[in-house]
Order: C-alpha cells, then structure tokens, then sequence
C-alpha cells in the first residue's frame, strides 16, 4: 500500500532501525518510544489488523514476537515488557498496518496498565 507508513518503513523509503528481518517479517525501534527498547514487530505484507491477517502469517508475526521479546529485555536490562495489539481504529490503533509492541517494563515505571501505555 503505498500511503502506509509502515509499507514504506518495509520498502525501506522511509528509514527505521531494524531488530529483526526475515522474509515475512520486519521487527524495527518505535520512532516514539514509551520505554528504551520499544520495538514493532510487524508483517511485511499489508493487512490492516489481526482479523485481516492470514493464520500462518500470524504465526509468523507470533513465533518473532516470543524470540524477540526476551531478546530486547535482555538488550536494556528490563526486567519484565508489555507485548500487545491495538486492533483496530477504536483500540487505539493509529497505523492501519498490524503492528505488535513490546515495550520494556521497569521496577520503578509506574506499572501503568497496556491500555494506558500503547494508546
Ligand atoms: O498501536 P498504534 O497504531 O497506536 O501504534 C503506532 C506506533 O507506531 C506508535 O507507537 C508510533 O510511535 C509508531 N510509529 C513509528 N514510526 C512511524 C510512525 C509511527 O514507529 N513512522
């Protein structure tokens, strides 16, 4: 889709600093980071949220997320993340491409809920 910021983060006309690539999958930092460390981890191809993805494809999108989410804790020495979906415009989904969030969690963060942090 060529007016989706996120197609165009995949195609690499707009910069971003990638975590992870593989065929299906793009894993890149949050331009607006909630905590050192955010990452989104998304289908490289465009579907819009969770219901239009197709199930291997959204295995593929789970299977980064569980090596990914370890790995970034590991990377700013958090102890514990946030995972999460806004699915859908009402959820408080902003970009229309599926996008999940791990977002490091620290000891002294607040404890604020997911919908208070990725909304
Ligand atoms: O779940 P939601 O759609 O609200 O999240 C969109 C996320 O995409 C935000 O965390 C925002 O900072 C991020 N973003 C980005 N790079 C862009 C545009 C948005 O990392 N160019």
């Amino acid at each position: 889709m060529d007016d989706c910021i996120f197609c165009q983060i995949v195609a690499g006309d707009i910069p971003s600093r990638t975590v992870y690539e593989d065929d299906d999958v793009l894993a890149f930092l949050d331009a607006n980071p909630l905590a050192p460390g955010h990452t989104l981890v998304i289908p490289k191809d465009h579907h819009e949220t969770l219901n239009d993805l197709p199930e291997d494809l959204g295995s593929e999108v789970m299977a980064a997320l569980h090596r990914l989410t370890p790995a970034v804790e590991d990377a700013v020495d958090a102890p514990a993340s946030t995972v999460a979906f806004n699915n859908g415009e009402a959820a408080g989904q902003e970009v229309p491409h599926v996008h999940g969030h791990i977002v490091p969690r620290f000891e002294d963060d607040g404890g604020r809920t997911i919908h208070a942090l990725v909304s």
